[in-house]
């Protein structure tokens, strides 16, 4: 493989066409952007896509344009801001990370990729990306895309996850000193936009001249998977009791485990066989069900609703939309329909 040729015709196509994002400079500037909206951007673009990061994007920086100003949030507030995103411990993450940069650096961010690492709630990817995008150092930002990128441009024929190792040292023969932060947001852009998962756009491609991958005629086919276990399956009742008055019952979750510190309507325990617990004496009637997928299960919510009374947080239904994690929301819409 001639890593420079590939180099050169990545970054010229970069030049061209890097998708302009609100937390980019644009390519070959000489403005770096500001490490806390780097970082914010990445946390947030490990979970979503561009589109769905965008407006959560705009509204944190609004509401906290600085890293110290996040670290000075209340934890609720950054909850509630946080919904929609989902994976909830990043958002605690993400505030323990802010207040350890405003305790620890006085507000400005380190600007070496082993000080990034040992902020809590920093991965090696969020690291690298910060080192090399806001701070132009030459790390080795590897995600998911770009493993894919490094998978079929080399043709690696060992099954995901064994492959992560190569993968990365495949990847780390592109990055040089010349503009790390434009190479790694090229092959970020490459990765989404044109190397896509399912069906790669190889024909409008800047490195086809050297892929491996499409010179075998199925470039889709890598990286080579192991087929995966299914997802288990929980159940569970969720309890929507509503006071008549436009207020419905909730509670906040323990600190510890899924969605943990986030508030919740009122639910049974998750399981293979759960019993239902209503958390209020009332005429309850199933309204039906939903089912959510987490990471490591997916879950069959039965939704349950009464009006009643007792020792809840009773909070507006609107604003209970707006705060609760879409699981419950889900549930909430479902009661309510
Ligand atoms: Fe991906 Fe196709 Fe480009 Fe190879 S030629 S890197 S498979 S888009």
């Amino acid at each position: 493989m001639d890593v420079v040729a590939v180099r050169r015709a990545l970054i010229d196509w970069y030049d061209r066409e890097a998708r302009s994002l609100p937390w980019r400079a644009p390519p070959g500037s000489d403005a770096r952007p500001d490490p806390y909206r780097v970082w914010l951007s990445e946390v947030m673009l490990q979970q979503t896509t561009t589109a769905h990061a965008a407006p959560y994007y705009a509204a944190f920086t609004t509401r906290w344009p600085t890293v110290g100003d996040l670290a000075a949030a209340e934890d609720g507030e950054v909850m509630a801001a946080w919904a929609g995103l989902g994976y909830y411990a990043r958002a605690r993450n993400l505030l323990a990370c802010a207040r350890a940069v405003a305790a620890d650096y006085d507000g400005v961010f380190p600007d070496d990729e082993a000080s990034l690492l040992a902020l809590p709630g920093l991965g090696a990817y969020t690291a690298a990306a910060v080192a090399a995008i806001a701070f132009g150092q030459a790390a080795n930002v590897v995600d998911g895309n770009v493993e894919r990128v490094m998978a079929r441009l080399f043709a690696v024929d060992t099954p995901i996850p064994a492959a992560r190792p190569e993968l990365r040292r495949l990847a780390g023969r592109f990055v040089t000193d010349e503009r790390p932060g434009d190479w790694a947001q090229a092959l970020m852009d490459l990765g989404a936009t044109v190397c896509r998962p399912k069906s790669p756009l190889c024909r409008r491609c800047p490195v086809a001249f050297a892929c491996q991958g499409l010179a075998t005629g199925a470039p889709e086919k890598f990286p080579v998977r192991t087929p995966k276990s299914e997802r288990p399956r929980r159940l569970g009742h969720a309890y929507v009791l509503l006071d008549g008055r436009g207020r419905v019952a909730l509670v906040r979750r323990p600190a510890k485990g899924l969605l943990g510190g986030m508030l919740g309507l009122p639910t049974s325990d998750w399981s293979a066989a759960p019993a239902s617990e209503p958390p209020a004496p009332a005429d309850w009637r199933q309204t039906g069900s939903i089912e959510h997928v987490f990471t490591h299960f997916s879950l069959d919510l039965t939704v349950h609703v009464a009006e009643g009374e007792g020792d809840f947080l009773w909070t507006p239904v609107e604003d209970a939309r707006a705060a609760l994690p879409t699981v419950f929301r889900k549930a909430l819409d479902r009661a309510l329909a």
